[in-house]
């Protein structure tokens, strides 16, 4: 059978596309050499903030934040977490991906696809998991293989063995102490998962911040957090090689507070980004191009060089996200099977890291407004200056308005605070709907809500931040 659509990979791009393509009423076949439904569900967003929201329940219960209120927190079973994680996800699974595939009337072939018969003629080879081969012919193509975890060059680092961020959620053992390299989102989360279920961490981050690409701001709030939760933070740190395996490793590295120094730890946990998939799948001879890190490079339609292939998600090397994955893949099959001429627009594309605080953004930094020539207005509010954290007396963060000098247009909003990530979709929709800061401070804001900060960041434009109340309009 010839298929409308053919889609490789089964995550978050993968579906949007094929729930596109049925919903047009077009055949589509999908293959997957994993498990079905990718990354996010299976080993990246639905793990992590299982596993995340299981550790911040055990740390408030070892904290006195309320007074009255005693609590404490016991030892971890790591084990009975990890398996009421996999529950969970095996259910998040079932109902969000395989059910889905089923009632939409898709076939999913296991298997690993690669392409054969050249640019003009281009059709897919699949290794079935069986052992056996299935030729498959579309008329279009969707790559859509996702993004691995990339591993340093550090010496003696594969002889010692490390974790990355899908084998940790899998350890059946808590750690006594582990060094996280990298502090970005995944680095962070990770970090904090382990430090509060009892691990001592310690972060080696290369950068001379953690959360290296937010707001200087928003990293300084972050370090203090951590900080205050005793996790270590190295910056500016080189890690240059590591010996030892099983619980007990070394390891050798610089920072620029000091020289070469010795750091002993259980578990090496690596998290310096991810990689795009593309090895095996024969993308040359299929006339399809790819960039210095391996992305497959589309254009604006997410289509590949060679016009009956297209690309969606992190395989194309743009932001990392399980949502724009999914816009990606259903403007792909709009483009593909109706000519939809759909682009994705990145303007105001809400993120969130989940620690906690925390970090949540949208829009342009400060920076990256002034590179693009523009004169900007910032406000940093404290997060002590919103009435939901003083009452829930959890004040770390801050908020950070960027507008444009003179119009006062609102062009990035970085918050790092309890509540960050629910407040970051009012800001994403404030960016997009192209607010003045004028226009924030009016706008409601219900007391009592994070979201506050919003409108309170927007009235410090005008006002000292010691005079800002809930009753000034
Ligand atoms: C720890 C962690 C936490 C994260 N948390 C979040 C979060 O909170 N929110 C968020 O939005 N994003 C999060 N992400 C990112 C998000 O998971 C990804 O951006 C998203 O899953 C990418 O989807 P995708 O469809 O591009 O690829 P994937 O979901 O990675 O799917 C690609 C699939 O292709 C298959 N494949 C590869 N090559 C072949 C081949 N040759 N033949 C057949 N099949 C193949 C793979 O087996 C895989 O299943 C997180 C990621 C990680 C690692």
């Amino acid at each position: 059978m010839r298929y409308d659509l053919a889609v490789t990979g089964s995550g978050g791009a993968a579906f949007a596309a094929a729930i596109t393509a049925r919903d047009a009423g077009a055949s589509v076949v999908m293959i997957e050499r994993g498990t079905v439904g990718g990354t996010c569900v299976n080993t990246g967003c639905v793990p992590s903030k299982a596993l995340l929201a299981a550790a911040a329940a055990r740390h408030d219960a070892s904290g006195r934040r309320f007074p009255g209120i005693a609590t404490q927190a016991g030892p971890v079973d790591i084990a009975a977490l990890a398996g009421g994680k996999d529950d969970l996800v095996a259910a998040m699974r079932a109902r969000k991906y395989t059910d889905l595939a089923a009632d939409y009337g898709w076939e999913v072939i296991a298997g690993t696809a690669r392409f054969t018969g050249g640019p003009d003629a281009p059709v897919l080879q699949v290794r079935r998991g069986d052992g056996g081969t299935t030729t498959v012919e579309a008329g279009h193509y969707l790559v859509a293989t996702g993004a691995a975890p990339q591993i340093p060059p550090i010496a003696g680092l594969e002889q010692a063995g490390y974790l990355t961020s899908t084998t940790a959620m899998g350890l059946t053992e808590l750690p006594e102490s582990m060094l996280v390299i990298g502090g970005n989102a995944v680095g962070l989360e990770l970090a904090q998962l382990f430090a509060r279920l009892g691990t001592r961490v310690t972060i080696a981050e290369a950068l001379d911040r953690l959360a290296p690409f937010d707001e200087p701001e928003v990293s300084a709030a972050v370090e203090d957090a951590f900080d205050r939760e005793g996790i270590g933070i190295l910056t500016a740190a080189t890690v240059m090689a590591v010996r030892g395996d099983g619980t007990a490793r070394s390891v050798t590295l610089t920072t620029a507070a000091g020289p070469e120094r010795e750091l002993a730890c259980g578990q090496m946990l690596v998290a310096v980004g991810r990689r795009p998939v593309t090895a095996g799948l024969r993308l040359d001879a299929a006339g399809v191009k790819t960039g210095r890190h391996g992305e497959i490079i589309t254009d604006e339609y997410q289509r590949t060089a060679n016009p009956r292939i297209w690309a969606a998600g992190d395989v194309t090397g743009g932001p990392q996200f399980v949502y724009v994955a999914a816009a990606q893949g259903s403007a792909a099959a709009a483009n593909t099977l109706l000519g939809a001429g759909r682009t994705v627009d990145y303007a105001a594309l809400p993120k969130v890291t989940f620690t906690s605080p925390a970090i949540a953004s949208a829009g342009l930094t400060e920076a990256e407004l002034t590179g693009q020539g523009v004169a900007c207005d910032c406000r940093v509010l404290p997060a002590s200056a919103v009435p939901r954290a003083i009452v829930a007396r959890d004040t770390r963060g801050v908020v950070k308005l960027v507008a444009e000098a003179g119009t006062g247009r609102v062009r990035g909003v970085h918050a790092v605070a309890d509540g960050a990530g629910e407040m970051i979709t009012a800001a994403s929709y404030a960016i997009r709907a192209q607010m003045t800061v004028t226009d924030l401070a009016q706008a409601w804001a219900p007391y009592l809500t994070m979201s506050e900060g919003l409108r309170l960041a927007a009235q410090a434009f005008t006002r000292d931040v010691s005079r800002l109340s809930c009753c000034a309009a």
